[in-house]
């Protein structure tokens, strides 16, 4: 049996990340049932996950909300058959194609009820807000409990750590957009995608981490230098914790072709 221990972090919400820099997952007692946030990647850690609230809250899980369609968010789904799954329809619509792809042999289970923008469930005095916001894959969406000022922000925010932006469909414009949304919120207590337990701050941090990159990538755009001449620049930012060499040059790449579309450069 897999050891987890998951923490309790407000009225509601229950925490658990397999270490320190892998994905959380996280469940909101909903009074009369639970709702799951993100399925984890490690099958065995989500179902013991998944005995661990039944058991804790004596409540069954009802609803499983994916912020987006990455596997390390999606590939526990298979412990949630009998729920029903939500998601934006854009990561639907993406992880429908990976299930046809590189995640064929991971019996994802897809999202069954899917939206755009927004969307809201209710039960007595508490509600859940998904908001969809694109940013780190289009269709990422953040969960928010208004009542208790709480944000699971999937992985619009990885705390203390450079993010993974490398995605095909990241748009580090909207990602900045996102994070300023939920830094509006003003929210008690924010759950990253990846890291630390976090608060406003590291929202902040994370915003301008991406602010300052995209701007430094977009000047030099403007001056006509290469991708190549821009991955080496010694003027890109600099960050106080390892950065994944592969992570970085992949973001780099993607945020240039993201600026050379909306610049027209
Ligand atoms: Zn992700």
């Amino acid at each position: 049996m897999t050891k987890i221990d998951p923490l309790k972090l407000t009225e509601s919400i229950w925490d658990y990340a397999p270490s320190e820099k892998s994905s959380h997952m996280s469940f909101i007692d909903f009074d009369s049932y639970l709702v799951m946030v993100d399925t984890g990647m490690d099958v065995d850690k989500t179902r013991e996950f998944r005995k661990f609230a039944e058991k804790t809250t004596d409540r069954s899980f009802k609803q499983v909300i994916i912020t987006h369609y990455h596997g390390d968010h999606t590939f526990g789904t298979n412990v949630f058959k009998d729920c029903e799954i939500i998601s934006t329809q854009a990561t639907k619509d993406i992880l429908a194609q990976k299930v046809e792809g590189d995640y064929k042999d991971k019996n994802i289970i897809l999202p069954n009820k899917t939206f755009s923008g927004e969307y809201e469930l209710k039960e007595g005095n508490k509600t859940i807000k998904i908001i969809e916001t694109n940013g780190h894959t289009k269709g990422s969406a953040f969960v928010y409990l208004p009542e208790e000022g709480a944000i699971l922000t999937g992985d619009l925010l990885f705390a203390d750590m450079f993010p993974f932006a490398g995605d095909p469909t990241v748009n580090p414009y909207e990602w900045i957009n996102a994070l300023q949304k939920m830094i509006d919120l003003k929210p008690n207590i924010v759950i990253p995608g990846h890291g630390n337990i976090s608060s406003i701050k590291e929202l902040e941090e994370q915003r301008d981490l991406i602010y300052d990159l995209v701007k430094s990538i977009e000047i030099m755009a403007k001056q006509k230098l290469s991708i190549q001449e821009i991955k080496k620049s010694k003027r890109l930012p600099k960050y106080p914790y390892d950065v994944h060499e592969n992570w970085f040059n992949m973001t780099v790449e993607r945020f240039y072709k993201v600026i050379k579309e909306k610049e027209e450069i």
